[in-house]
């Protein structure tokens, strides 16, 4: 494997060179897991790439399948570990979106029947209301991004 972009002012950075503690669940050769400081819910987990990449968009390929894949195997046992009845999987990607800490990381929530928390799609308290032909027209418009 090529060295890792890092970046020594990055506090995930330093959680992975172990300069910083951390509860480590899992470590690979291209990600770590560990639980989150401030956890919404027991268990509570972030999967982070080796590498410093600040989004998604950022992740080269090998990388990008590791996290995925670190999330798929991690999302099963954090369940049965917490008695959870689900789990929120997702990530904050940019500052828009309100990721604070600009190093990819994604989160497993666990998720209990009866815990008051709601959708992803709650995460925008006014949804757009798009016509047929607007829908169209960005949809174009991303295939169109895609290919370029
Ligand atoms: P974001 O808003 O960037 O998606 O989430 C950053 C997450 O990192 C937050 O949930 C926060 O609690 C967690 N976090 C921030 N600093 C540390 C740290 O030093 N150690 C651990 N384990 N988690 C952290
Ligand atoms: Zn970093």
């Amino acid at each position: 494997m090529s060295e890792q972009p890092h970046d020594e002012d990055c506090i995930f950075c330093r959680i992975v060179d172990e300069e910083i503690p951390a509860r480590t669940i899992h470590e690979g050769p291209e990600t770590l897991a560990i639980l989150d400081a401030n956890p919404l819910a027991p268990g509570h987990t972030l999967v982070i790439p080796r590498g410093h990449y600040e989004t998604i968009q950022g992740v080269p390929d090998g990388a990008r399948a590791a996290v995925f894949d670190a999330l798929g195997r991690l999302v099963g046992p954090i369940e049965r570990a917490t008695g959870a009845d689900g789990s929120t999987v997702g990530f904050n990607n940019g500052a828009a979106a309100g990721q604070e800490v600009p190093h990819v990381h994604g989160h497993i929530i666990p998720r209990f029947d009866d815990d008051g928390g709601g959708p992803i799609h709650d995460v925008i308290a006014s949804p757009v209301s798009l016509t047929e032909t607007e829908l169209d027209d960005i949809a174009a418009r991303i295939v169109d991004a895609v290919d370029a």
